[in-house]
């Protein structure tokens, strides 16, 4: 067997993550590696941890990124707050709850499901009727941007009903960084992760955290060590909370956070507000395409995320068969359906870079052509002229 040089094709990202990465942070990757306690490393570290306190919209002084992907931003919030024992009520509609009540239960935790239907935000009510069923609750975790359905839920009320039952809050917001609010001190989440994949088009590997003081103080009152060494708090902050002090925990990731400090960079340039608003008007255009195509979205109206739109795949068409030929004529990557909903939707992600407006042109057009050729039950000759009207209007 020969071996030779990977030479990845070049490809359109409009699935669930990772997105597409902006040419000037795959550049910052390429830049020389230097030792991870070199002076002028630890500094750019510094302006990576402030400009995380920017996208998340916070003071926390604990906030950096794990060295790892977002599931294991998830494991460090629920490492490091869940106690043998704790009670914490899991709000899921969707499959990524369905992962922090195995994080629950791995940390020694207690459950409590609060369940929705997928494709629907997390109902207030339900939540409000667990905390008064389950006076004992410590925690109540939930997911802001459902990726696998495309549904957003309403986090400062979550948030501000646990508080008044005296819980803390864990937060997913892996997929809403960067693309819609996230608003850390004024919702007041107490710790909350995120990832570098999705919204803020970074290479996947890193999972941006932060905690705030009741989280610190709780992880500093616990009765018993944190049960994973790499993850735990206690020693990682020596490492990344401690200035010129930096003691050697891990070895981290050096080109992978130039590339986060560049497309921190980039967010901070373009502003919060204003990609909040670049996602939400590539939305509307991309679903103004889809609509005139015939396809239907799975999520109501008011609890869409812009970021990552489902519908459903067009009776008797073959989802894999589509989803290749995207892949192999266009170079285009769209998401398949996750747990429940495999086989059922399509997952088009407008995340970050890739939410611009010749990606939304490219994949009305292409599943235009895939599907007709197909012949499969959709409009033709209709779809493109309504992106274009959606995007001159919005403009
Ligand atoms: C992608 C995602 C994760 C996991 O992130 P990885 O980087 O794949 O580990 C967790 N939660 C949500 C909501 C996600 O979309």
């Amino acid at each position: 067997m020969e071996f030779h040089s990977f030479n990845p094709p070049v490809r359109t990202l409009m699935g669930p993550g990772p997105s597409d990465v902006h040419p000037r942070v795959l550049e910052a990757l390429s830049r020389p590696t230097i030792g991870h306690l070199d002076p002028r490393f630890v500094a750019m570290m510094e302006e990576v941890k402030a400009l995380l306190q920017y996208a998340f919209q916070t003071d926390n002084q604990l906030t950096f990124p794990v060295s790892a992907p977002g599931s294991a931003g998830m494991e460090t919030c629920f490492a490091n707050l869940v106690e043998p024992g704790d009670k914490v009520i899991v709000c899921r509609n969707g499959v990524f709850g369905g992962r922090m009540q195995e994080n629950v239960e791995r940390c020694g935790g207690v459950a409590v499901m609060v369940e929705d239907e997928w494709g629907r935000a997390v109902d207030p009510q339900k939540l409000e009727d667990a905390l008064k069923a389950n006076p004992d609750a410590k925690i109540v975790a939930f997911v802001h941007a459902e990726t696998s359905t495309g549904a957003q839920s309403d986090a400062r009320t979550l948030v501000k009903l646990a508080h008044r039952h005296d819980c803390l809050t864990i937060v997913d917001t892996v997929t809403s960084l960067g693309g819609t609010p996230v608003k850390v001190d004024v919702w007041g989440i107490d710790a909350v992760y995120s990832g570098t994949q999705k919204c803020l088009s970074c290479v996947p590997g890193l999972a941006p955290v932060s905690f705030n003081e009741r989280a610190q103080e709780k992880i500093r009152s616990r009765g018993s060590r944190v049960q994973s060494w790499f993850l735990d708090l206690n020693l990682v902050m020596g490492y990344w909370g401690g200035g010129a002090q930096r003691s050697y925990h891990h070895t981290a990731p050096v080109n992978t956070l130039y590339a986060l400090h560049e497309s921190l960079l980039m967010l901070k340039a373009e502003g919060l507000e204003n990609a909040w608003n670049r996602h939400q008007r590539h939305h509307l255009a991309l679903r103004a395409g889809l609509e005139a195509l015939g396809l239907r979205f799975i999520v109501p109206e008011e609890e869409r995320l812009p970021q990552l739109n489902a519908v459903s795949i067009p009776e008797g068409v073959d989802d894999a068969a589509v989803r290749a030929r995207l892949l192999e004529e266009y170079n285009l990557e769209i998401g398949a359906g996750l747990g429940a909903l495999a086989g059922k939707v399509w997952r088009i992600g407008l995340m970050g870079h890739a939410s611009r407006a010749e990606n939304i042109l490219l994949c009305v057009a292409a599943l235009e052509a895939v599907l007709a050729d197909m012949g499969a039950p959709i409009e033709t000759g209709v779809a493109l002229g309504a992106v274009q009207r959606a995007l001159t209007a919005e403009a």
